[in-house]
């Protein structure tokens, strides 16, 4: 297919533009060329255009990553799709041939390259994406529901190794989008009470709704003493979705529980108490997007099971862009989404 479409294009540090490209074109057999019906902000767009930006990006390239899209075009060596399926995307792209990618955990490949920092991405009518990083999901699947699929791609790769029991106690450092997808992924699970942090009254609504039996506003309340009460034991599992508090994570699991790592923040420095890692035999879990779970989130939406669609704030056309990554920026929003042909629904 020929001819421009809308995008917006990572320009300089902390600056981007509103502005068309040429329709990308299918360039390896495994290609796909995807129409974007939908695209979300996440919070790595934040961090590319942050000044200094706290996560790389090429210059000239289109930002985004997060989609529901449908199939225009596939290369020569695609099976698995056809025109007009509805599909999801994991946008990290292994080598797949170096010795981490060869063990199976490609998910931190060495190599990696990413849709939306290193190739263009999906703040644009179309995109290209390699068929093994697709899944194709039932068209009668809610908009609202899908747009969460990349999140959840990598929310999900940290359940698959949390190996949850029903009934275990869950604490949660951090009330975002990830303690939100967390809270509601560990209640799915047959979790018993889950406690999450959360300093922010506007988003109390989005944590009691994701199933959280008890928000602890940090400012006010003493989260180790909150646990103490409602989980004599210590918590089964603590999930830090911040990327500074392991060490509360340590004090506050159970003797033998599991802390799972998912948060990010590669400025910050942390004393962590070896002694009660061992002392207390406890598991401690890194884990970083999804390894072979997109096929579980398509299930999943498939399903109906997997439904975020309470955490939308915002919906946008495209070109309001600037509005939505300042909403974001501001922490007003916790999901903004973005329709590239104007056709909000
Ligand atoms: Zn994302
Ligand atoms: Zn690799």
């Amino acid at each position: 297919m020929q001819g421009m479409m809308d995008c917006v294009v990572f320009t300089e540090v902390g600056k981007y533009e509103i502005t068309q490209k040429p329709i990308p074109q299918l360039k390896r057999p495994n290609d796909v060329l995807v129409k974007v019906l939908a695209c979300s902000i996440c919070g790595t767009d934040v961090h590319i255009l942050a000044t200094p930006p706290q996560y790389p990006a090429i210059p000239g390239t289109i930002i985004g990553h997060e989609i529901v899209g449908e199939v225009v075009e596939c290369g020569e060596a695609v099976t698995g799709f056809k025109p007009g399926d509805r599909l999801i995307m994991d946008n990290n792209i292994a080598c797949g041939t170096c010795e981490i990618c060869k063990k199976g955990d490609y998910n931190v490949c060495p190599n990696m390259k990413s849709i939306g920092m290193e190739y263009d991405g999906a703040f644009a009518q179309y995109l290209v994406c390699p068929d093994s990083n697709l899944a194709k999901i039932n068209k009668d699947v809610p908009l609202d529901n899908a747009i969460f699929a990349e999140p959840l791609n990598v929310a999900m790769g940290g359940m698959k190794k949390l190996h949850i029991m029903p009934g275990d106690n869950v604490v949660i450092i951090g009330g975002g989008p990830f303690g939100m997808y967390f809270t509601k992924l560990c209640k799915m699970a047959g979790a018993g009470k889950v406690i999450i942090t959360g300093r922010s009254e506007a988003r109390r609504k989005y944590l009691l709704e994701s199933g959280a039996d008890r928000i602890v506003n940090t400012r006010e309340e003493d989260l180790k003493a909150v646990v103490q009460e409602e989980m004599p034991l210590g918590a089964d599992i603590t999930i830090e979705c911040v990327g500074t508090t392991i060490d509360q994570c340590i004090d506050l699991v159970r003797p033998g529980g599991t802390v799972l790592v998912i948060g990010l923040n590669d400025k910050a420095e942390q004393t962590i108490s070896q002694h009660w890692i061992a002392r207390k035999g406890i598991t401690i879990l890194g884990s970083f997007i999804g390894v072979n779970v997109l096929q579980t989130v398509a299930s999943g939406l498939n399903s109906g099971q997997l439904d975020f669609s309470y955490m939308i704030t915002h919906r946008l056309p495209l070109k309001d862009f600037e509005i939505g990554l300042e909403a974001m920026r501001t922490s007003q929003a916790i999901e903004v989404v973005l329709y590239p042909w104007d056709d909000i629904r």
